[in-house]
């Protein structure tokens, strides 16, 4: 049975508002999703009613705050189906995520000659704190071709794994032509050469049921922002036991057993890994988030967002001027294009005079920006609570956008 797509709508204040007395069409889920009604008023609630610090008080206040945050990091290891909570490491988001792996990684694992694989498909988080590792420990980065429709080479791919290749970067599913990678077969292929491997799920949770268990990859990275939560929080899973091998990130507190001028020991997992006072407020808010998508079944919001890709795809096609950029076997969220002879920009500016948010520029993925020989795309990206009646209100300003050119 389908669910009753404006009972979601209805769950998002900022909707509601016109812009450019427009009624606003949010199609930028990729940079960031909008947040529902119950993430909104988890953050008052907790400033309101139990804000203090965790982990140590003894006081009402902080052991509700702890408990809860602690409630939360088991919520996320079922959302993902980790083995353990102690392989949730709360960070700010995909980026700090995958910073913190590169450097604990890095510290613990890589030596000089080593490679480190990624793909041309990557966002500049999945790229460059791999290429400042490179730069510290003399290693290298290996980089997986993709085909002109936005799918990556596996063939190529298997032909770059080697002795020394020690860590696979890819993103599970690609935020600038939205092609979703075969990460299983990726992780797979990793495992036979004893590779690790990391995905940055960054564009995935919101749209894809992740098991990291099934999945066996080692890493996994997402951010609140992109799956209905607040900005500022973000996961990295580990599997226990390499968590438990890595050098720690940041010193601070709460990452420390005990601390002497002489020697520091490390807490256990995941506080090794979670210095300073944490993001408690965005924790919890998190959590609706994930409350949020769980209520509706993820594969329902997802079919949702596949019916208005699906949608507008076709519809794009029937326009002549219209090249789309990425046509690979499976997408998900995105639908990134250009206007021939409209500059990307233009298109977004005059797109906005409509009340339609779209992306327009490199979406912080230059490399296959480059791969593909153009500058950036317009990029329209998809959230459950988007329609195909906003995606005629999209052709329609698009047309007379062509119009305007000429
Ligand atoms: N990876 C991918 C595929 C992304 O799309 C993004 C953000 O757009 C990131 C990483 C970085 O995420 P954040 O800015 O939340 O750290």
């Amino acid at each position: 049975m389908g669910i009753d797509q404006n009972s979601i709508i209805a769950q998002f204040p900022i909707l509601k508002q016109q812009i450019n007395k427009f009624p606003l069409v949010y199609f930028d889920n990729a940079a960031t999703t909008q947040k529902p009604q119950c993430v909104i008023e988890s953050l008052t609630d907790y400033y309101s009613n139990f804000n203090s610090n965790i982990h140590r008080g003894v006081h009402h206040l902080s052991q509700k705050a702890t408990e809860a945050y602690e409630q939360v990091r088991a919520q996320i290891k079922d959302f993902i189906h980790a083995n353990s909570s102690n392989e949730i490491v709360f960070t700010k988001g995909t980026t700090d995520s995958i910073n913190l792996l590169a450097f604990s990684i890095g510290e613990t694992f890589i030596e000089e000659g080593d490679e480190i694989i990624v793909s041309e498909l990557e966002h500049h988080s999945n790229i460059v704190p791999w290429q400042m590792l490179c730069q510290r420990k003399k290693a290298h980065l290996r980089v997986i071709p993709v085909n002109d429709e936005g799918d990556l080479l596996i063939d190529e791919y298997r032909k770059l794994l080697n002795k020394r290749t020690r860590l696979v970067a890819v993103g599970h599913v690609s935020n600038a032509l939205g092609t979703v990678n075969p990460i299983k077969e990726i992780i797979d292929l990793a495992h036979q050469n004893n590779s690790f491997v990391l995905i940055d799920g960054a564009q995935a949770v919101a749209h894809l049921a992740v098991d990291v268990k099934a999945l066996d990859c080692d890493f996994y990275a997402f951010s609140g922002h992109k799956m209905y939560g607040p900005m500022g929080i973000g996961v990295l899973y580990g599997k226990k036991h390499l968590l438990e091998q890595l050098q720690p990130y940041q010193g601070g507190g709460e990452m420390i057993a005990s601390v002497s001028f002489e020697k520091t020991t490390y807490n256990e997992l995941p506080y090794k890994f979670e210095a300073g006072t944490p993001n408690v407020a965005d924790v919890l808010a998190l959590s609706k988030a994930i409350e949020f998508i769980q209520k509706y079944g993820i594969s329902n919001l997802a079919k949702l967002e596949s019916e208005v890709l699906e949608y507008a795809t076709e519809e794009f096609k029937k326009i002549k001027r219209i090249k789309i950029v990425g046509t690979a076997k499976r997408k998900a969220g995105v639908l990134s294009f250009l206007i021939e002879g409209v500059h990307p920009y233009d298109v977004g500016t005059i797109l906005d005079q409509f009340g339609i948010a779209v992306r327009t520029g490199n979406h912080c993925a230059e490399p296959i920006m480059t791969r593909l020989g153009i500058r950036g795309t317009i990029r329209a990206s998809f959230a459950a609570y988007n329609t195909k009646e906003e995606v005629d209100r999209l052709l329609k300003a698009i047309h007379k956008t062509i119009d305007m050119f000429g």
